[in-house]
């Protein structure tokens, strides 16, 4: 991972602002006698999280397996996900981490928006999905899931849109959440970039419909891969799902609260 300088180093600043806000609030506060509460770093922001995949989606196979237009082909209205070779779930794995982050996001002040609310259901579709966090307005959003790769290959990847019209206005955008993304979750969670998806980290995917429907900047993060033993045991552990959400908020919230990018 190479350093991105200066802008990494405010976004950073920012970031432990954000992970740290009663601390830096704190600093806001005593600069003058008249200063009331402080706003918090995400007052008035909406942030999308889509936990991919859930829990009884292998209970519908007729349901999952109808086909939907993600923008540019065919794709299923969602999958089951993988899991690790000890029978952990991506879907629990997506899940705990959403709620770790949607919990971090809402003490910052942020509105979230989540695609599911259990780990118990069906769905929804990945169509559905978008849906929701594009109806939403969400001034940035992301898909978490957990990778079903070679079980010799190590390592997360941030995939990216690719420009197809509908998503066109928000590739920039994108692109410029991805990098801060990937700086802070390789920092804060150790996890390596992959070594089989993608080059230092990003993908850029055309087949995804929760990218090519996108109108809100947003990528998908895959936090590791289940199907290799050194990631599958960090990833199934509370503590590992804990950082990595944390991450995700120091990541939203620099790049929410950097002015220029
Ligand atoms: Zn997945």
């Amino acid at each position: 991972m190479t350093s991105r300088g200066k802008s990494l180093r405010i976004g950073l600043t920012l970031a432990l602002c954000g992970l740290a806000a009663a601390a830096c609030a704190g600093v806001s506060a005593s600069a003058g006698p008249l200063a009331g509460t402080p706003a918090l770093a995400l007052a008035g922001k909406v942030v999308g999280i889509d936990p991919g995949h859930n829990g009884r989606n292998y209970t519908d196979p007729s349901f999952i397996d109808h086909l939907i237009w993600n923008g540019r082909e065919e794709e299923a209205c969602d999958t089951t996900g993988t899991e690790t070779a000890g029978g952990y779930t991506e879907a629990q794995f997506n899940f705990n981490v959403a709620q770790y982050l949607a919990g971090d996001l809402r003490a910052e002040g942020a509105r979230v928006v989540l695609t599911r609310t259990s780990n118990g259901g069906i769905g929804p579709c990945v169509t559905r999905r978008s849906e929701l966090i594009n109806r939403a307005h969400a001034n940035v959003a992301i898909d978490i899931h957990a990778d079903g790769g070679p079980a010799d290959g190590r390592g997360f990847a941030v995939l990216e849109p690719v420009a197809d019209g509908l998503n066109d206005r928000v590739i920039g955008a994108s692109e410029a959440f991805g990098r801060v993304l990937r700086e802070q979750y390789h920092q804060l969670t150790g996890m390596p970039v992959s070594d089989y998806d993608g080059t230092d980290g990003i993908s850029y995917r055309d087949n995804l419909a929760g990218l090519n429907l996108t109108t809100v900047p947003k990528v998908l993060v895959e936090c590791g891969n289940m199907r290799n033993s050194v990631d599958a045991a960090l990833l199934v552990r509370a503590s590992f799902q804990r950082l990595a959400a944390r991450a995700f908020a120091a990541a939203i919230t620099a790049y929410l609260t950097t002015p220029a990018r």
